[in-house]
């Protein structure tokens, strides 16, 4: 079985005395790429040196709408610049966050905003994080699709029918995180019904909400699996065809992730 995590956070340090170990048991559970998400520019060199260490591991470059007013020098030129290395295949995780609200909203919009345009001016794809800010962040994603060629996902996607409308008539792809797998996450499952399976993709956003039967524990790549066979179950397909399905869209979003 071929899987892919399609985001994780790999240099954080619940990491630093197990990577490699974690890293194996993602290979053994058939975790074939992973994609590794830089929350803030400061650290990009650590997430950069994980991604340089394992083959089939990537990266992105970005700021977390957390950290938008606490990172200094988050320019555009030095995104797009950052971007052009091999491993980094993607922007982000950028958006807006609402909920936790741990920078300003118009500061959060300004730093989104420029991922959009770094996102545009390299054709890479954007990875959005949205927290109970659909309105604003579909007005903000519209502003780059008019202007053309953004795409992107929307990541960890716990939101309304309103944000998967709007991102699938952008063209944008939809993540499910283990929260698809919480027994009270019944709303979620309905919306997530409606996404076309060619817009689909997994991820575990290690090593926060690891899914059932795992839930509470540490998350890890490996555990994209539960995620996975979950889905599966709800789209009434077998673990290999949705395996075979995320993994080829994964190809599709993140070309880069699949050039030599
Ligand atoms: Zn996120
Ligand atoms: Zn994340």
């Amino acid at each position: 079985m071929r899987l892919v995590d399609s985001h994780c956070h790999l240099e954080f340090p619940e990491f630093a005395a197990e990577l490699d170990a974690v890293v194996a048991r993602a290979r053994e559970a058939g975790v074939g790429r992973l994609l590794t998400i830089c929350t803030r520019l400061s650290k990009f060199h650590e997430v950069l040196a994980v991604a340089e260490r394992f083959d089939r591991m990537f990266c992105s470059v970005g700021v977390h709408p957390h950290e938008a007013a606490h990172e200094p020098d988050v320019a555009l030129e030095r995104i797009v610049t950052l971007a052009k290395h091999p491993k980094v295949v993607g922007i982000g995780e950028a958006g807006l966050d609402y909920y936790y609200d741990k920078s300003p909203h118009d500061k959060q919009q300004e730093v989104f905003r420029l991922h959009i345009e770094a996102a545009r001016q390299t054709g890479l794809p954007l990875i959005v994080h949205s927290r109970d800010a659909d309105e604003d962040t579909v007005a903000l994603l519209r502003e780059g699709a008019e202007k053309g060629g953004l795409k992107g996902v929307i990541h960890c996607f716990t939101a309304t029918q309103y944000l998967a409308d709007a991102a699938l008539e952008m063209g944008f792809f939809i993540s499910l995180s283990g929260i698809v797998t919480f027994k009270n996450a019944e709303e979620l499952r309905a919306v997530i019904k409606t996404v076309p399976l060619d817009r689909l993709l997994v991820e575990t956003d290690s090593p926060y909400l690891a899914p059932m039967p795992k839930r509470g524990k540490k998350n890890e790549p490996s555990f994209v699996k539960h995620t996975a066979a979950f889905a599966a179950q709800l789209f009434g397909m077998s673990d290999e065809a949705f395996a075979e399905k995320t993994t080829e869209n994964f190809r599709r979003l993140f070309k880069k992730a699949h050039v030599a």
